[in-house]
């Protein structure tokens, strides 16, 4: 006997379960969520919220600071920060927002359980909650546990050695920060506090910082982090640590110590499969991910899985199109996975947005394109804007000019991310996007001069 039945059980309240359980409500859906923490997962809690709001809080901070070296005219006093207070605001932000997904799954009619959720088999699920046991069948079972930050065996978090989640709520802003990982996490986490006073040195195992992006658009960044003072080591080999120090080994062979009074590793994530028991189902694994099919369909019939803990991109809007989808597919619609793109933005100084083929994977597919690139260093708005390092680039099929992928790097670009979007998903070709009145002045005008230019009549350049 279960003390409660549903039709669709959601285990983890990330984008991607809280996304799920609410289009299953509105559907009429009869659902229960269960969450281990707080609603809104990684993302809400410890990932996209806190770290944008620790990112917006360091460009006030150094914006101010540094006045004096601006063009602008504008002075001021010195500035100072009340670390605790930025914290205390950022903490307000996540606890409305906590607030709100719950009261988002409460109007569509989804039940809320607080709890570790556990496979007894593919129908039913052991739930250990402050209100003690409850078992829970259900017809259709949605996997969203998502992932964790990896940790390293020779550096094992605890003391100084500290993952993103610490990293945004530490009392104070450390000194000397060292980071194991040049991936988009370790760059806005280490740009933010290098921008807050902090002594930054990243260390990258990989030739090169962001290294899933090309090198035209991470110059940039690199050039960026050269000028905030933050040291880059690449080729490089984080060993261990020792009293106050990193212990790396560098692109020479040499054993080197960077003196640090905390150390950020942010060297991945690793899907969170630990406790939700799947010794008990045996779904078809690809690797440490669960597998899934286009319709996130897991190895056994009537448990999906959703979001992080299936690999591929690990990003919030990814999860809760997925979520979407998985909802829509129980109540019965007919749905699958046909995105032709996934935007993934790197909210580092500058931004970087990618949407569609990179350069790379346009050459791979064997077709031939054309590329149209436009340097913000000609667009108005950004001139006005102090944005003008970056560029907006656009490839497409030579033979029908349909656009394949566009990618930008420059201050604010995080916004165009959806024009971008759209662009792609719809199926746009060039003329479509060099045809459309872009408003004047915006930065989004590089986008349409991008096509321009690589229709071969570019207006401003
Ligand atoms: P999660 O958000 O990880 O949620 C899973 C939930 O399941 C958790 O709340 C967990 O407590 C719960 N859970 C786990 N096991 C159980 C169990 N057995 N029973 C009950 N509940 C359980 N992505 C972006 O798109 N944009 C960004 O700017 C961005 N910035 C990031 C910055 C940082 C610092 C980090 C760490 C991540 C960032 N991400 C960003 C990634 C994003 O947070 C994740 O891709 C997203 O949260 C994945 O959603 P999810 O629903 O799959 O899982």
């Amino acid at each position: 006997m279960s003390d409660l039945n549903c039709q669709l059980l959601v285990i983890g309240a990330g984008p991607g379960g809280y996304v799920c359980g609410i289009r299953a409500g509105q559907l009429g859906v009869d659902t229960i969520v269960v969450e281990a923490e707080k609603p809104g997962g990684t993302c809400l809690n410890v990932g996209c919220i806190p770290s944008k709001a620790l990112i917006h809080a360091a460009d006030e901070f150094y914006k101010i600071a540094h006045l004096a070296d601006s063009p602008l005219g504008i002075s001021s006093g010195a500035a100072s920060i009340d670390f605790a207070q930025t914290v205390a605001w950022k903490d307000g932000i996540v606890q409305r927002l906590n607030t709100g997904v719950a009261g988002l799954l409460k109007k569509a009619g989804v039940r809320q359980l607080n709890g570790v959720a556990h496979f007894l088999d593919g129908k039913t699920v052991e739930v250990n909650s402050s209100e003690g046991r409850k078992t829970i069948t259900a017809e259709k079972i949605v996997i969203a546990t998502g992932s964790k930050p990896t940790e390293l065996d020779f550096l094992p978090f605890g003391g100084d050695v500290i993952s993103s989640t610490e990293a945004l709520s530490l009392p104070e802003v450390p000194k000397r920060l060292a980071i194991v990982g040049g991936g988009y996490i370790g760059l806005e986490i280490g740009i933010a506090m290098a921008k807050l006073g902090a002594e930054v040195t990243v260390v990258e195992f990989a030739d090169k910082i962001l290294p899933q992006y090309d090198a035209e658009l991470t110059k940039p960044v690199v050039a960026r982090l050269k000028q905030l003072g933050v040291e880059v080591m690449t080729s490089t080999a984080a060993k261990g640590q020792k009293p106050g120090a990193l212990v790396v080994e560098s692109s020479a062979g040499e054993s080197v110590d960077i003196s640090a009074d905390k150390i950020l590793v942010t060297v991945g994530r690793t899907p969170r499969t630990d406790r939700v028991g799947l010794d008990e189902i045996s779904l078809t694994m690809n690797g440490a991910f669960i597998e899934v099919d286009n319709k996130c369909q897991t190895s056994m019939r009537g448990v999906f899985a959703i979001g992080d803990v299936t690999g591929g991109a690990m990003l919030a809007h990814r999860a809760m199109a997925q979520g979407e989808m998985v909802a829509e597919l129980v109540a019965g619609k007919k749905r699958q996975w046909d995105k032709r793109c996934i935007p993934a933005v790197c909210f580092t100084d500058p931004e970087i947005v990618e949407c569609g083929l990179s350069p790379a994977e346009a050459e791979q597919t064997g077709v031939e394109t054309v590329t149209g690139v436009f340097p913000f260093m000609a667009n108005g708005r950004a001139m006005t804007m102090e944005n003008e390092s970056g560029f907006v680039r656009v490839i497409a099929r030579a033979d029908n000019h349909l656009v394949l992928g566009i990618q930008a790097v420059g201050g604010g670009v995080s916004e165009l991310s959806a024009a971008f979007a759209i662009a792609v998903e719809m199926g746009a070709c060039l003329e479509d996007i060099a045809g459309t009145i872009h408003a004047h002045p915006t930065q989004s005008e590089g986008l349409q001069e991008a096509c321009m230019k690589a229709l071969g009549h570019a207006l401003h350049m």
